[in-house]
């Protein structure tokens, strides 16, 4: 199991990235976080923001790693808005193949956005619960919180 973690870091292409294997655009570093420029970006200046350590996703990645991050997030959005004079900002995050996921390192996506960028967020809903489907809904998710 181990030996199969590090092939998929070996084939990872944001460890290869962090590694100095491939370059990058760097806008941020430290000692456990990298950030850069997408490479096709959904508008010029969204960046991804990494952790070193190699986690496919949020779902498996470690409470500590998480905690450290959010703050960097808020930075970067805050330097991403300022950078490229952007009316918003967005940070995506998928987790897994189905939910859009390509690259399984960890990332988060903060995406500048603009008044007439003419982008649609996601489709505007056309799903309605029952009462009774809701409720079933919130208590299944209660009863997996961990
Ligand atoms: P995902 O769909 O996995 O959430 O997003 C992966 C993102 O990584 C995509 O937006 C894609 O453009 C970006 N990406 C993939 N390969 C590279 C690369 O080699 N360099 C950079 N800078 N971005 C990449
Ligand atoms: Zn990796």
């Amino acid at each position: 199991m181990l030996n199969l973690f590090f092939i998929f870091m070996r084939d990872c292409i944001f460890c290869k990235i962090i590694n100095g294997e491939i370059p990058c655009s760097k806008v941020y570093e430290d000692n456990e976080f990298l950030a850069f420029l997408d490479i096709t970006p959904i508008n010029k200046g969204h960046i991804l923001v990494i952790p070193k350590k190699h986690f496919v996703n949020i779902l498996d990645c470690e409470e500590d790693v998480l905690k450290k991050i959010g703050p960097i997030l808020k930075k970067l959005s805050l330097a991403v808005k300022k950078g490229v004079n952007a009316d918003g900002i967005v940070i995506g995050q998928n987790n897994g193949e189905y939910a859009g996921q390509v690259v399984m390192h960890l990332h988060f996506h903060i995406i500048p956005r603009f008044k007439e960028d003419g982008l649609k967020h996601w489709p505007k809903s056309n799903q309605e619960y029952s009462t009774k489907e809701m409720n079933k809904f919130a208590e299944e998710i209660r009863n997996n919180i961990i």
